[in-house]
Formats: structure tokens, C-alpha cells, sequence
């Protein structure tokens, strides 16, 4: 089940839930019952790897690529990540 990082809008507070896919998001703080925002902290890496990865791509051959092209360091559980790196081609 995949972690969710959430950071409330309002004071601030973080938190962090295991939810399934169908879940419902969290939306309240349990602090101040503030608005929860939900936080993307591995999608961040997916995207700035790819783009040393095509910036690299277009003046070398895959020579300093492929330590970065395994994937070895992806998480497992980034389905958002998927979809964005099709779509930017
Ligand atoms: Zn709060």
C-alpha cells in the first residue's frame, strides 16, 4: 500500500497516511482542522532525472545514461509517473 504525505495549509502539520488506491484522501488536519494538501515527494525525483536524461541523451551517446535508464531507484509505487513521461514525448 502506498504512503501518502500530506501537509496541512493552515498551520503547516505534516503527516503521513498508508492508504490503498481507493481511499479517500485526507482533506482535514487533525491539528486545526485545517485544509490538507497532499504532497508528491517521489514524482519530483522521476521528473528531474528525466530530464538530465534527455538533456545527456542529445549531446552524448548512453554512455553517462544508464545507471539513471534501470530505474534501479524508482519507487515502486509512482503510477503518476508513468503516464507524465509518455505524455512529454
Ligand atoms: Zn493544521
Amino acid at each position: 500500500m502506498p504512503t501518502y504525505q500530506y501537509a496541512c495549509t493552515e498551520c503547516g502539520h505534516q503527516l503521513e497516511a498508508v492508504q490503498s488506491f481507493s481511499d479517500d484522501a485526507l482533506t482535514t488536519c487533525p491539528e486545526c482542522t485545517g485544509k490538507l494538501r497532499k504532497l508528491f515527494s517521489a514524482v519530483g525525483v522521476v521528473f528531474k532525472g528525466s530530464g538530465w536524461a534527455h538533456k545527456e541523451q542529445s549531446t552524448k551517446p548512453a554512455l553517462a545514461a544508464p545507471k539513471q535508464a534501470t530505474g534501479e531507484s524508482a519507487p515502486a509505487a509512482a503510477p503518476v509517473a508513468t503516464p507524465a513521461t509518455t505524455s512529454a514525448n
